[in-house]
């Protein structure tokens, strides 16, 4: 009989479990056991982790571990044995949802956090667009290429809530000469929602779904924007795929690794100095994406790169989710170690560390950039960063007053759109080192 997604995932997850030595060297080089609290021997941690993928439970240290997870990946370049054990982690908290959980409620979650990611997307990315800008985004009545391109540019979702860092990304391809078709946005949802909520069935069929519509490229080449989506494809779709039907339909080349491996014909385009001291906010959480990053930028020139010397940890900002009080503290040691070197921009690679550390703008005397913004500089390419702008007004009323015109044009619920704008001020929300709104300016 053949497999199905979850009964190929189930066999995976298994043999893993089973290559594993119980060495306990992932558990020992992980950057979050201090902060996430996880008192114990690594090797009785590892233990617990394949103790709650097999039966959905395991010792508390065990748990707290898979729950402080944020993905930066040193365990998988610790493991001499070939396991992924962020993969085991992920497993292990889908494992814990299944056990905490009757299937109808991991469901009912699953299709609530779908929706809210969904609602959340879509108010803040058409507050801010033209149906023109959208369909050029891949949504919104995007039109289909008359020739394949020679590759899908996958945006994931949310990008699109900072649309000038995905439009940089066209922008630039466009120059590269390169073809493409955009696709991205809810209705080509990776599945990692419902995954988180156990709901696997779901998750397998929305993935197979999107891998489908990926599958188009004719170089059997897909660029990926979102680490999230990245990971969850390549490291759980993909793979699982792999055994249900015989072959991978694709590879996934993250954008800035895709870039990096162009950068001789993207440097003559470089025209322009960018005379800017700026430091680059880091996540290792993907292989060489901070290098690519790092080298992309030395290739600008007059920028100058400082380093800051602060820790490189996680996926994305957003993924602290469960270790607030170092996500701040990450954050506000860099921002302030920013200051202190004197840079003119900190620069992420990330939408979601944009959203997070843009409004920051307001109280520390540097820019808060993406690395396209200074590329574009140096192409002489420019989008508006509208987010940031919108975040800095720092309240509600005033920034759904400011979108009035495209809130209309959209037909947007207006306590939709104010619920969205809210979630947007919640992240990160500022100030993040005591000072008042007033010290600011
Ligand atoms: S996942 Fe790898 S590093 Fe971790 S305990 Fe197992 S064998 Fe060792
Ligand atoms: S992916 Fe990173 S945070 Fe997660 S367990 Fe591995 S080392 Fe720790």
């Amino acid at each position: 009989m053949s497999q199905t997604f979850e009964t190929a995932l189930a066999a995976r997850v298994t043999a893993m479990a089973d290559a594993c030595t119980r060495c306990g060297k992932c558990v020992e080089v992980c950057p979050v056991t201090g902060p996430g609290g996880v008192a114990a021997e690594p090797r009785a941690v590892i233990d617990g982790i394949i103790d709650i993928v097999r039966t959905g439970d395991g010792p508390e240290a065990s748990r707290k571990w898979a729950n402080a997870c944020v993905l930066t990946g040193e365990c998988i370049r610790a493991c001499d044995y070939g396991v992924n054990p962020r993969f085991l982690l992920g497993m292990a908290r889908v494992a814990m949802a299944r056990r905490g959980d009757e299937p109808t409620e991991q469901r009912r979650h699953g299709i609530e956090g779908f929706r809210k990611v969904a609602r959340e997307v879509t108010h803040i990315s058409q507050m801010q667009l033209s149906d023109e800008v959208l369909a050029r985004l891949g949504q919104k009545g995007a039109a289909q290429p008359d020739t394949p391109p020679d590759f899908v540019f996958y945006t994931g979702c949310n990008v699109l809530k900072t649309p000038h860092i995905a439009l940089l990304a066209l922008d630039v391809m466009d120059a590269l000469g390169v073809t493409y078709q955009v696709l991205g946005g809810p209705t080509h949802c990776c599945g990692i929602v419902q995954m988180r909520t156990g709901d696997v069935a779901t998750s397998g069929r929305m993935a197979e779904s999107t891998l489908d519509k990926l599958a188009r490229s004719k170089s059997g080449q897909v660029v990926s924007w979102c680490p999230s989506c990245h990971v969850q494809f390549t490291e759980t779709t993909l793979p699982t795929i792999e055994k249900t039907r015989g072959a991978r339909p694709f590879e996934m080349t993250p954008f800035m690794l895709f870039l990096r491996g162009n950068l001789d014909r993207l440097r003559p385009l470089l025209r322009r100095p960018v005379h800017m001291r700026i430091a680059l906010h880091r996540h290792p959480g993907i292989k060489g994406v901070v290098e690519a990053a790092e080298d992309i930028l030395r290739a600008v020139p007059g920028v100058e790169l400082v380093d800051l010397n602060q820790p490189a940890v996680g996926l994305m900002s957003n993924y602290f989710r469960a270790l607030p009080a170092y996500r701040r503290e990450l954050q506000r040691n860099e921002l302030d170690a920013a200051e202190r070197a004197g840079v003119d921009a900190l620069v992420a690679v990330y939408h979601a560390d944009h959203r997070e550390l843009c409004a920051h703008e307001r109280d520390y005397p540097f820019r808060i950039m993406n690395v396209l913004e200074i590329v574009g500089e140096s192409m002489g390419i420019h989008h508006d960063d509208q987010f940031k702008r919108l975040k800095l007004l720092q309240d509600v009323e005033a920034i759904a007053a400011d979108c009035e015109d495209l809130i209309a044009q959209h037909g947007l619920d207006p306590a939709t759109t104010r619920a969205a704008i809210q979630a947007m001020l919640d992240e990160q929300p500022l100030p993040l080192r005591g000072r008042s709104p007033a010290q600011a300016d």
